[in-house]
């Protein structure tokens, strides 16, 4: 009822939530930083940094090795942040690779479905894609004499799902390659139409879950896309590591990648047979560290109630998109509904490189430049954009602060 709901404590404490973020204290050209840029990395709680040292000083050895006490820790360890990861994205452990970040999870999934293109046959990406998600593709088309071709988008940068079901069916395309969630406008894909559209003409459906992986807290056994990528390093967790989800069968079924030690099964000095998935996609040693303090990220994420944590992030999100238009000037790109948090805008035709150099002596740490997205870019006919990105711990006085320093800046451009 709404009464025992009422009494229940508010589990998204937002002043406790920000003391567990070291770096969020920090003072950046003696001001006191102010953190908008979590679309490029995320910060990382205490117990994130705690479980990188602990490793290290204490438990650091080479997994699936040795018999030894340090080495089977070190395994199990390891093994169980897949299985934590595995409840996190509902999907099982086996279908879980890690790699080290998105960007070779895509290149990984491009290269392990090569043998199956043929001259002329299509792959799908669409115009508002990280170029982690075009130019593997690119690579992947030229090697086998496919065709790329570009799914549409609506006037506003929101991958247009309906018009993209008819493309597909379409051009029956083998693989569709698509972000979940924009990096450089935050715009999030409608995918359950375009998973359905891709499943109808036995399309492998790959999606680009680097942005979304966090904010939206993905259930990808109801997603049922094939492959889905993220970086560790965007969601809190240590930079150098990620990963890819893969339904076990096709994962299964992809040609390696990088061969050598740890994937194989057995080795002659002429053939080799290899592991099944997700070992034979972990060539060599991994991030071992990176791996085993993830695990504490992942937990602290889902200690926070997930439609709170949205909650808080959507009323810091409106609130600034409500500062920043008051502004007269400036233009935003974003759009302000379907977002994960981030801002792309400019200020009249000042370029977002001066501007996030100005941010920067107020201690507002804000990304400018084409962000990896040179095509949205043109499609704009815009160098760039200044680009504030938002995650659970940034409050409205990030927002008061970043707004106070922009009207000041544009003071000094003006
Ligand atoms: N895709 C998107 C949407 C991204 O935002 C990023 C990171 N900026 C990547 C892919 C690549 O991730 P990484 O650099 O961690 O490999």
């Amino acid at each position: 009822s709404s009464h025992s709901r009422s009494l229940r404590p508010s589990m998204f404490d937002i002043a406790k939530i920000r003391a567990d973020f070291p770096l969020l204290n920090e003072t950046v050209n003696e001001q006191p930083l102010v953190y908008l840029d979590s679309a490029a990395t995320s910060q990382k709680p205490q117990a994130v940094i705690d479980a990188l040292a602990r490793f290290y000083s204490h438990e650091n050895a080479n997994v699936h090795r040795g018999r030894h006490t340090l080495s089977e820790n070190a395994t199990r360890q390891y093994e169980h942040t897949r299985t934590l990861l595995a409840d996190y994205f509902s999907v099982k452990a086996n279908e879980l690779v890690w790699t080290k970040g998105a960007t070779e999870s895509i290149n990984l999934i491009a290269n392990g479905l090569a043998s199956r293109l043929k001259p002329g046959d299509k792959i799908a990406i669409s115009a508002i894609e990280h170029h982690a998600n075009i130019v593997p593709w690119q690579q992947l088309a030229k090697r086998t004499g496919a065709d790329l071709i570009i799914l549409p988008i609506e006037d506003d940068l929101v991958i247009d799902s309906v018009k993209c079901c008819e493309f597909i069916k379409l051009y029956q395309p083998k693989i569709v390659a698509v972000t979940h969630a924009s990096n450089t406008l935050g715009n999030i894909t409608d995918l359950a139409p375009i998973i359905t559209a891709c499943k109808a003409i036995n399309a492998i459906s790959v999606i680009d879950g680097a942005q979304a992986a966090m904010h939206l807290r993905p259930n990808l056994q109801e997603i049922s896309c094939d492959f889905y990528v993220f970086s560790a390093h965007k969601m809190l967790g240590p930079t150098g590591l990620g990963g890819l989800y893969g339904r076990f069968e096709l994962l299964n079924s992809l040609d390696v990648y990088q061969t050598g030690g740890e994937m194989i099964e057995t080795v002659s000095l002429t053939q080799s047979t290899f592991r099944d998935a997700p070992g034979k996609f972990e060539a060599g040693t991994p991030n071992i560290a990176g791996v085993i303090a993830f695990s504490e990220a992942i937990k602290y994420l889902t200690s926070l109630d997930f439609q709170q944590m949205r909650q808080h992030e959507h009323t810091v999100f409106d609130y600034a998109i409500k500062q920043l238009s008051a502004i007269d000037g400036i233009n935003i790109y974003s759009n302000q509904i379907h977002n994960i948090g981030n801002i792309s805008f400019n200020y009249r035709d000042e370029h977002p490189f001066d501007l996030a150099t100005l941010l920067d002596g107020f201690g507002v740490a804000v990304r400018s430049g084409h962000h990896c997205t040179q095509p949205i870019m043109s499609h704009l006919h815009i160098p760039g954009t200044v680009r504030a990105s938002f995650a659970l711990y940034n409050n409205k006085d990030d927002v008061d602060a970043f707004i106070d320093a922009l009207k000041n800046s544009i003071e000094l451009l003006d």
